[in-house]
């Protein structure tokens, strides 16, 4: 497995991958599961909750996300696992229904570290998208961080990038993160 780069959206070079409208994987690929290693391995070492494959520099619908586990503090101070993270590859996604109703929510992009901003989304969306094996799924009514990280990370597909979904730009600004702050990038 490798870290592979990160493009940035503030890098003139990188920024044209990151607006291209990326196409459809063909399936089966025997070099993805190693290319999906890859994009979890750098989501990892960038400290998100999804990753799209233009932000590592190959324009194909092909996206990855990790729900961290739920952990649950005990008053003696141990901790128990509530749920177990949850890793999600999608290949092809296709957004097919959503609530209609919006929300807003603070939202950050490993393509612009640090940065964050209010950007509206769905309560939630149902998502068509293909395994590995090319088998067609179907993920209903994702909501919460689920359904943001989906709708994030089908927009890269797209090439739009999340300060272009912001209405109000005074809500941008950059964040020292600690590790208490709940921000969220993909
Ligand atoms: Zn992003």
């Amino acid at each position: 497995m490798a870290i592979r780069r990160v493009f940035r959206i503030d890098n003139e070079e990188d920024k044209k991958i990151l607006k291209t409208h990326c196409r459809p994987v063909k399936l089966p690929d025997p070099g993805l599961k190693r290319l999906v290693a890859d994009m979890f391995e750098t989501m990892h070492a960038n400290n998100g909750v999804g990753l799209a494959a233009p932000q590592i520099g190959l324009p194909i619908r092909l996206c990855i996300v990790e729900l961290p586990p739920e952990i649950e503090e005990r008053e003696d101070g141990t901790t128990v696992v509530l749920a177990p993270a949850q890793q999600f590859v999608l290949i092809n996604p296709k957004i097919v229904k959503s609530s209609g109703e919006e929300v807003l929510r603070e939202e950050g992009c490993l393509s612009l570290p640090g940065w964050y901003g209010q950007v509206p989304r769905q309560t939630w969306v149902t998502v068509e998208f293909q395994d590995l094996g090319g088998k067609w799924l179907r993920l209903r009514r994702a909501d919460g961080l689920l359904g943001w990280a989906i709708q994030h990370e089908v927009d890269h597909l797209n090439g739009i990038l999340f300060t272009e979904r912001i209405r109000d730009l005074s809500t941008l600004r950059e964040v020292s993160r600690t590790p208490e702050s709940n921000e969220v990038a993909a």
